[in-house]
Order: C-alpha cells, then sequence, then structure tokens
C-alpha cells in the first residue's frame, strides 16, 4: 500500500515549488491507488505565520489537491499537526539519549556563534565543535540539575560514508564528516524539523518520501536517524524533485517574478492550467504533447520518469497554457470566475451581458483578469484615445464620414454584427471609398484603441445606443 504525504510548514504563501511538490505526491498516490496524507510541520515557532494553514488548505482545494488523511479528514495516524505530537518526539529524543544515538547539549548561542565564526574565517563550512558529545554521565546530571537549558544533538557517526537509494538520482552518499550533529530537540522542548520529520513518516507508515531537491542535504541525517531508531528495515523511499529554475538558470526566486500560488490565481491563471505547468516542471510522459488533464497525468505519472536537472519556469509557456485553457471552456463556464472581477471593478454590466463580452474575447486573452483589465471598453466609455491611431485614422474626412453614417446606424431596425456591417459597407459603397476608412475611425471612437475583437462583433455586443453615443461624443470631443 502506497502511503505519502505533503509536509509543508505554515510559513506564509505557498510557493509554485510546493503546489509541485504537492501535486507529484497526489499523483503518485492517486496512480498507485494510495493514500495521500496531509502533515502541517509547525514545529519552528519563531517561522509560524498567523493564517497561513488556512490559506494553503484553501490553495490546495483550489488547485484540485486533495487528501485521505489530515488536519481537517482526520485518520489512523493523527494528530496531523505536529505541534499536538510533541510528546511524541520528546520521548523519542530520551530513547536515543538513553542508546547513546544522540546527547545533551549544554552550549549557548554566544558559544555556538563563536565556534561558526571561527570555522567560517578559517574556510570551513560552520558546523558544531561536538564540544558536548563526551560529556560524562555525572557531568550532563549536574548541569541538568543545575537547570542550565539544553538541547539535544544527534551523535552523527565518525569516518562513515552514508548512502541511500534516490528514485530519481540513483544511489547518491555523504561523507559523515559533512554532517553537522544535528539539533533534533531545542531547548524550549520543540522537535527540529528532522526529528519530528522521520518519526511521523515512520509512525504514518508513509512508504515514498516525495519532496524537493533542497532536501537532500537532509536526507543522509534522517538515514542515521532510522538507524539509530531501528527503523531502517522500513524505511521509505526518497525520490527528490529538481530544482526550480529562472530562465537564467538561477534558482528560481521572488526577485524575477511571481513564485506564489496566490499570485497567479490573483492575475487570473486558471488552476487546471497553472496545475498542468507545474506537472510538467521534471516531468512529462510524453514529447509531443503538453496539455494534460488531471486524468492523464494520474494515469501516466511514475517517479522513474522524472527528470535529475532542473526545471526551468517558463512565464511564457504558462501564458501560453492558461490561453489554451480558457479557450477550452465556455462562456457560461468562464462566467463564474470573470463576474466577481468585474465586480471587483466596480462594473456593473448585465450577467448577458458579460457572457457576450467573454465570447467575444476568449480567444484573445492570456488570464482571466484580461477579459476585464484588457478592454476595460466594454464596461465604460472611452474619455482617452490612443495617440497613434488617432493621428492615423482621425482625419477631417473620416469625422465627417463618421457624421453622415451616424443616422445610418441609429435608424437601423436591426442591431447584429452583419446588419451593421451590410449598413458600414453600403455606405462606404456608396461613397466609393474602401470600407478601412471607415473600419478604423469607428474602431478608435467607440473603444479608444486601435486594435480589438472584429470590429461588428465589437458593435454588436455594445448595443446600439452605447455606440450611437460613444460616435457622438468622440465627433464632438476628438480633436
Ligand atoms: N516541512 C518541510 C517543508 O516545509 C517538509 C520537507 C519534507 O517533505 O520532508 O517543505
Amino acid at each position: 500500500m502506497v502511503r505519502v504525504r505533503f509536509a509543508p510548514s505554515p510559513t506564509g504563501f505557498v510557493h509554485v515549488g510546493s503546489l509541485r511538490t504537492a501535486l507529484y505526491n497526489y499523483l503518485f498516490a492517486r496512480h498507485n491507488n494510495g493514500v495521500n496524507v496531509l502533515r502541517i510541520e509547525d514545529t519552528d515557532r519563531t517561522r509560524l505565520v498567523e493564517g497561513a494553514v488556512e490559506n494553503l488548505l484553501r490553495t490546495m482545494e483550489w488547485a484540485g489537491i486533495s487528501f485521505d488523511e489530515g488536519p481537517t479528514q482526520g485518520g489512523e495516524y493523527g494528530p496531523y499537526v505536529q505541534s499536538e505530537r510533541t510528546e511524541i518526539y520528546r520521548n523519542y529524543a530520551d530513547e536515543l539519549i538513553s542508546n547513546n544515538k544522540a546527547y545533551p547539549c549544554f552550549c549557548t548561542s554566544e558559544r555556538l556563534d563563536e565556534v561558526r565564526k571561527a570555522m567560517q574565517a578559517s574556510g570551513q563550512p560552520p558546523m558544531y565543535d561536538r564540544h558536548c558529545r563526551n560529556l560524562t554521565h555525572d557531568e550532563v546530571r549536574e548541569k541538568i540539575d543545575a537547570g542550565i537549558a539544553h538541547v539535544v544533538r544527534l551523535r552523527v557517526p565518525l569516518g562513515e560514508t552514508i548512502t541511500f537509494n534516490d528514485l530519481v538520482r540513483g544511489d547518491v552518499s555523504f561523507e559523515s564528516k559533512t554532517i553537522d550533529d544535528q539539533v533534533l530537540l531545542k531547548s524550549d522542548g520543540f522537535p527540529t524539523y528532522h526529528l519530528a520529520n522521520i518519526v511521523d513518516d515512520h509512525l504514518m507508515k508513509i512508504t515514498h518520501v516525495i519532496r524537493g531537491e533542497e532536501w537532500l542535504t537532509s536526507t543522509p541525517k534522517h538515514v542515521l536517524l532510522y538507524r539509530a531508531l531501528n527503523w531502517e528495515a522500513d524505511m521509505p523511499k526518497f525520490a527528490h524533485l529538481p530544482l526550480l529554475l529562472n530562465p537564467d538558470r538561477s534558482k528560481l526566486s521572488k526577485r524575477q517574478g511571481d513564485v506564489a500560488v496566490e499570485d497567479f490565481k490573483t492575475q487570473g491563471y486558471l488552476p487546471d492550467a497553472l496545475v498542468n505547468f507545474c506537472a510538467l516542471l521534471g516531468f512529462n510522459p510524453s514529447d509531443t504533447q503538453e496539455i494534460y488533464s488531471l486524468e492523464a497525468l494520474i494515469a501516466s505519472f511514475e517517479l522513474d520518469k522524472v527528470n535529475k536537472s532542473g526545471a526551468v519556469f517558463g512565464r511564457e509557456k504558462l501564458d501560453w497554457m492558461n490561453s489554451e485553457y480558457i479557450r477550452s471552456k465556455t462562456p457560461e463556464e468562464l462566467f463564474k470566475s470573470v463576474k466577481p472581477l468585474a465586480e471587483d471593478r466596480g462594473y456593473t454590466v448585465s450577467d448577458e451581458y458579460l457572457l457576450k463580452v467573454i465570447g467575444l474575447m476568449t480567444e484573445r486573452v492570456r488570464t482571466l483578469n484580461d477579459f476585464v483589465d484588457f478592454a476595460s471598453y466594454f464596461y465604460k466609455a472611452p474619455t482617452e484615445f490612443d495617440e497613434k491611431s488617432r493621428a492615423k485614422n482621425w482625419t477631417d474626412e473620416a469625422k465627417l464620414r463618421l457624421a453622415d453614417l451616424l443616422p445610418l446606424l441609429t435608424n437601423s431596425t436591426e442591431w447584429n454584427h452583419v446588419a451593421i456591417e451590410q449598413i458600414v459597407r453600403a455606405y462606404a459603397e456608396s461613397k466609393d471609398i474602401s470600407a478601412g476608412k471607415l473600419i478604423h475611425p469607428l474602431r478608435l471612437s467607440v473603444s479608444g484603441v486601435g486594435s480589438g475583437p472584429g470590429l461588428f462583433e465589437l458593435l454588436e455586443v455594445l448595443g446600439k445606443s452605447e455606440v450611437v453615443s460613444r460616435i457622438a461624443y468622440a465627433l464632438e470631443h476628438l480633436k
């Protein structure tokens, strides 16, 4: 039975890298008819952010990633929030001390700072100097009785090579001399990530640990902990997912653009587009296809098909994918997402009208927000006019022609794009001018810009009285 977990720390917004991790766990669980667990890793009390858990749950729901066990679902192995499990970790820390696999350390933070600085100054990676590693039993007793605060550290064996298999990377080895005597329990009695994470993975019977590459260097510590607790025989399998990169191949960072799932959501990306895009950051079942439904991803997902090399987070591809997803939906499907956006901006249009705008713009937008921001002239008459188009198209002749055409439009009995086109073309013919001489100034006068959807469709959607009043306004005000 496959059991995987997504184990975020609620430290703020949800990074797209976390979304990918959550997604791969979900795909793997569903592909194997396994169990997907959500576990909240909130033992670092200094990094907690109010509301982060709620935000995380909302984001997962938005993305369509579901869990079988977790803080809201409950389950056999709960509680699923680590701060509610501190007693469990303390007991294992005690066990590790009594088996001589861990030791109490009484060093002050001032001393640790000095050690760190000295090591850095001599060009070594900063590590604990193992000052308390060989205190005698009596020395330890004495300090504890004197009430000196202490942490518990892992006694990393010296001179060993720690090797484990990674389902993405194959065998990975670390020399134990590069591994710090990791703090397992802090002086406030809270465990560190490392202790809580492996205790829970074990107790929750996790079979596969699927997480980002940034955790690879923690894994030898975890392997040592599994050994120290005699759990090595049923240690989970590891799969570390490739780093996400900026287009210049540096590590994906907020500095170069958005990284929070919430940002993409507020910018009008569809969840299925973002999920499809994130799924392909390190995995693609085929060389020729890019659009996959969640069902198709579940059907084809295999950990051994995940790439080792970093995956570039290409914004253009995301935009393309989002517009593909938008196009695949009907105006009715898009309506419920676009309506609140229009309301947010204070636009008061009827549902029927909004549906028509959506239908007309679907082919031309990249995001849901584009429906309201890219073509604001659907919602309010233009008062500013594109300078380039004005200079080119708003000639004295054009004004005369539009003034002449206006009553024909006003008096038309039918208002649809076919009828409007007929009026405009018939008029152009009667005056022996090209229809373009009318189309460009017409567009400018009703929309304020030089390009957009087909003009006659646009006029139809805007409606006769709006069109007539906009043309009249332009004739009067636009010089
Ligand atoms: N709590 C860790 C995080 O925030 C979990 C890493 C892991 O999956 O082991 O990503």
